[in-house]
């Protein structure tokens, strides 16, 4: 098995490493916020998205005591919306029950609503020098180069194994600088295609440069088909021009966030019906539609969907609509949906439609 160079990727990191807003601070809360927002997410799209967030909730205590939606808002069109709300969760128990403080043990740090062993790792290391190794998809990939592993990485004991190493080459000293130092080289050098291989600090050791193999690592065994799904929404508008919409239950996918009322079609059924259908469950009343206003594409991280939006009218004889599989319904006018957060289909949707007043 080859040594790892650590001397030599900590030296190639601390000249090459790209500025990054959450590199200037040793803030636990701020580095804890920063890991939180790139799960899942580039570091581009996060950048604007952090810095707002923290103009808006520069303290532990300020992101705990803010109004749920407005962290939302803050939140939306970054996706993966449980994690705000498990952030903002966390937040409060930070500030009510441990003064602040983010607390600088794995074990601890682990109780709180959604920091997980890879959070835990990246926090405690970068905030707190704490020797515990990340592995996130630019390690995985870097280390099954340098070392040859040739076994499925979607496999668990895959994932196992280098996290194994990992731990055992993290640079005890400087744990933060090492862990992002192999993840800037896995997101910078050693890309998924065309490595930069003659760029790159581990080259001499690099098993998969020296057997010119690293169009075979890392293996990654093809996903199963995601499901895809056609949803039937309806933009119900009242006499003076008001639209519905329905704040989704906080426990469910997208909870907290508010969209238009709809859901899933049913096999061999009609959009249309759909529509109809949908609006009876969710909120008991009955509608009239009257044309198409768009259809959106949206891919989630396990299935795709096709939503079909409609323009409807309450039939004359319909009930009152209610929530009833919603926390709350309202109406509001088109000029006031940006102050909502919406999931980015409906997002789409809304922002049609205020171009359209
Ligand atoms: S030498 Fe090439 S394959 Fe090996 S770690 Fe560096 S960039 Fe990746």
């Amino acid at each position: 098995m080859p040594e790892f160079p650590v001397h030599e990727l900590l030296t190639w990191y601390r000249l090459n490493r790209r500025e990054m807003p959450w590199r200037k601070t040793n803030d636990p809360y701020r580095i804890w916020v920063s890991e939180i927002m790139l799960q899942q997410t580039r570091v581009d799209t996060v950048i604007p998205y952090y810095q707002r967030f923290l103009d808006a909730f520069p303290t532990v205590h300020d992101l705990a005591t803010a109004d749920r939606q407005e962290v939302l808002k803050l939140w939306e069109g970054l996706g993966y919306y449980s994690r705000a709300r498990n952030l903002q969760d966390a937040a409060q128990t930070v500030s009510r029950e441990l003064n602040g403080q983010l607390p600088d043990s794995y074990k601890d740090i682990l109780k709180l609503k959604g920091i997980g062993p890879y959070t835990a790792a990246a926090v405690l290391s970068i905030a707190f020098d704490k020797p515990y190794a990340v592995v996130d998809g630019n390690v995985l990939r870097v280390l099954t180069r340098f070392y040859g592993i040739e076994d499925d990485i979607r496999r668990q004991s895959t994932k196992n194994l280098v996290q194994k190493l990992a731990d055992e080459i993290i640079d005890r000293e400087h744990p933060g600088d090492f862990n992002q130092a192999i993840m800037e080289l896995g997101a910078t050098v050693c890309t998924p295609s065309r490595p930069e291989c003659w760029n790159c600090p581990l080259a001499a050791e690099c098993i998969a440069n020296k057997t010119a193999s690293t169009g075979q690592i890392p293996f990654k065994s093809p996903r199963k088909k995601t499901p895809h799904h056609h949803i039937g929404v309806g933009l119900i508008r009242n006499q003076s021009g008001h639209l519905l919409i329905a704040l989704r239950p906080e426990e469910a996918m997208l909870g907290g966030l508010w969209e238009f009322p709809g859901g899933k079609k049913k096999p061999n059924e009609n959009i249309k019906d759909t529509v109809k259908r949908e609006l009876k469950e969710e909120l008991g009343c009955m509608v009239t539609l009257e044309k198409e206003l768009m259809v959106v594409k949206h891919a989630y991280s396990h299935f795709r969907i096709t939503l079909h939006a409609w323009w409807c009218r309450l039939s004359p004889d319909s009930p009152d609509p209610s929530p009833r599989s919603s926390q709350q319904i309202r109406w509001v006018k088109p000029s006031d949906l940006s102050n909502y957060p919406f999931p980015k289909a409906n997002k789409v949707l809304t922002e049609k439609v205020m171009k359209m007043r």
